[in-house]
């Protein structure tokens, strides 16, 4: 298999190994790695039916040395314990979670992209409710596995920037599952997401569910906004998916560029006190925002084809960490070999 990896978009592709573990009889079993990229479940299961099943994305980075990092791993086994836990899941244990990662990344070696291709090798961790079952409540039985593929750019332009539009749909609930990474977000996020597309967007931006007038997020990433004078400002919200990009940028933020750093309500009628927006995740690393259209309004921060200072130096300091550039803080970075 000949991979261009500068060609890279965001994808599936097949790789010779997943990682696959079941939970039966209250316990999990020690999990292997298998070719099969299909999962035989039964009928009834809860994932099907009821949207029982979390998710998790993160990646891995070829280094220039040639070893392999892991971003925060740890942060991902976490969250995928607290969506787990929300949706009356159990938990996989931290030891089961990375075992599943690092095998899977050593098994599919050769498909990690090399060093400089800007390209990185995507993992997506899965946890499913299966089993007999019908009624509405918690699976008997559960399969948690991880499979991964090299992919570039989440949103077209990498670090061009893109324009965004605010939906008039909710994302997720307040009390509901809005900061659990569960399907169910998503399966509410495709119709706009769809619409947003078919107007040239490059994807849509949720208000708070309670009052329309708060940013929340960007559908699969956060948003942060860098103020006129220069602090990293990002929405504060119960239903916001907490993401460890956004939380990194906010570590970064603060200790390595000297910014102040707010979380907080972000007023969607007062774009114009921010020179700098992004969306960041692990897929859409940091995604300039060049424009967001509301109502009949469309709002440019910086520009529409060039990124930011700022943003492009919290770009830098993230990926070079990511990639093995740059000293990591304490914990940031597994090497895998
Ligand atoms: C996964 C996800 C993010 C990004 O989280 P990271 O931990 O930075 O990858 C943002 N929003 C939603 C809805 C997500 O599912």
């Amino acid at each position: 298999m000949e991979i261009n990896w500068a060609e890279l978009g965001f994808d599936y592709m097949k790789l010779p190994y997943r990682f696959i573990a079941h939970f039966k009889n209250g316990a999990w079993d020690s999990g292997q790695l298998t070719e099969d990229e299909f999962l035989h479940i039964h009928e009834g299961s809860t994932a099907l039916h009821y949207g029982q099943q979390c998710f998790e994305g993160l990646k891995a980075y070829g280094r220039k040395d040639g070893k392999i990092n892991l971003f925060r791993p740890d942060q991902n086994s976490a969250r995928l314990n607290r969506s787990a836990r929300r949706l009356l899941m159990p938990e996989v244990p931290e030891e089961l979670f990375l075992t599943a990662i690092k095998q899977v990344v050593l098994a599919n070696r050769e498909f990690v992209p090399p060093y400089g291709t800007g390209a990185t090798l995507y993992l997506r961790p899965l946890l499913i409710g299966v089993g007999p079952n019908i009624g509405v409540h918690a699976a008997p039985e559960y399969i948690f596995t991880v499979f991964c593929m090299p992919v570039g750019a989440y949103f077209k332009g990498g670090l061009t920037p893109t324009n965004f539009i605010v939906s008039d749909y909710d994302r997720a609930a307040p009390k509901g599952t809005g900061a659990a990474k569960v399907g169910g977000n998503y399966a509410a996020s495709l119709l706009p997401g769809e619409e947003a597309k078919a107007r040239n967007f490059s994807d849509c931006i949720y208000l708070d569910p309670e009052t329309h007038t708060k940013i929340e997020e960007v559908g699969s990433a956060n948003f942060f906004g860098i103020t006129q004078d220069e602090q990293f400002v990002t929405p504060k919200s119960p239903s916001i998916l907490p993401s460890i990009t956004k939380y990194s940028l906010l570590f970064l933020a603060k200790e390595r560029l000297g910014l102040e750093t707010l979380e907080e309500d972000v007023p969607i009628n007062n774009l114009a006190r921010f020179k700098e927006a992004g969306a960041c995740g692990t897929a859409a690393v940091i995604s300039p925002i060049g424009g967001i259209q509301y109502e009949d309004k469309f709002h440019v921060f910086y520009s529409e084809s060039e990124v930011g200072p700022v943003t492009q130096k919290l770009y830098d300091e993230l990926t070079g960490i990511q990639f093995g550039d740059k000293p990591a803080p304490t914990g940031w970075i597994i090497t895998v070999d």
